[in-house]
């Protein structure tokens, strides 16, 4: 069976270009993935979808006929679509023999697509017949500030825990900005608590306490640095989606002993 990978992020992270070096990667490695969209916003999409949300839904149309609002248009669009899911998971099932990877890219907003039935639906009926992984993407050079990196890591802790997949987080653009910062904060849980003292502009207890709530969730994590615009890190990327099927593979094993 191929491996399924949901990119998900916070708007302007790198989601859609990331979905176009992933698939030109695999491409040029003579295993094309199946590619589906599922932001009906998007203007121009930089990679050809076997499934595209925006040929089944108009969200501007959407927004007209319902009286909504861009988040609402995008939102009702994505309910519209999921209703005939059954009928793009018939397709994929056809084509699934022959593939390695299915790559999944999200709307723009997270919100949307992890907060909403339809974001769970979709997830969740993948993961019930393929491999499923959750690549995280966050903007490195607008997370380097250390209240900022732990609102994100908390907001990607509390994804883990809302889809129950493996998570790979995916810092990119690290032609810009290295992630190595990240990667010891990770670590080394004195260096954050000491980046997070300099900071006075938020409550440092209340941050203190939520850095330990994080380190048991960095425990749980593959992390790497890729720049979507190079390619660098991409095989690395790669690796950690392998580790991270063979994580699924496991959980489905020891709940499937559970039930016997
Ligand atoms: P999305 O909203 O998450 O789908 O983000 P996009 O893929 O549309 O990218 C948002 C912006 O970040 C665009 O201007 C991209 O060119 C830029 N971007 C994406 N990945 C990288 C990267 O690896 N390095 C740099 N320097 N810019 C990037
Ligand atoms: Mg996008």
């Amino acid at each position: 069976l191929p491996t399924v990978v949901v990119v998900i992020g916070m708007a302007g992270s790198g989601k859609t270009t990331f979905m176009q070096r992933l698939n030109a990667h695999l491409h040029a490695k003579q295993t094309p993935p199946y590619v589906i969209n599922l932001d009906p916003a998007v203007t121009a999409l930089p990679f050809t979808a076997n499934i595209d949300i925006r040929d089944t839904v108009n969200y501007k149309e959407v927004m007209k006929q319902y009286n909504l609002g861009p988040n609402g248009g995008i939102l009702t669009a994505l309910n519209l679509f999921t209703t005939k899911f059954d009928q793009v998971l018939n397709f994929v099932a056809k084509r699934a023999p022959t593939l390695k990877h299915i790559l999944i890219d999200t709307p723009g907003q997270i919100e949307i697509f992890t907060w909403s039935a339809s974001g769970a639906i979709i997830t969740d009926t993948l993961a019930a017949t393929y491999p499923t992984v959750v690549a995280y993407v966050i903007d490195t050079p607008r997370t380097t500030a250390p209240a900022t990196f732990m609102s994100n890591m908390l907001y990607a802790c509390s994804i883990l825990y809302k889809t129950k997949l493996p998570f790979v987080l995916v810092f990119n653009k690290t032609d810009v900005v290295s992630h190595d910062f990240a990667v010891r904060w990770m670590t080394d849980f004195e260096e954050f608590q000491q980046a997070l003292s300099n900071d006075t502009t938020y409550m440092s207890s209340l941050m203190n306490s939520m850095s330990l709530v994080l380190d048991e969730f960095y425990s749980h994590l593959k992390v790497v640095g890729v720049s979507a615009v190079t390619g660098a890190g991409i095989d690395e990327f790669f690796g950690a989606v392998e580790e991270a099927r063979v994580e699924y593979e496991t959980r489905q094993e020891k709940q499937e002993a559970e039930r016997q």
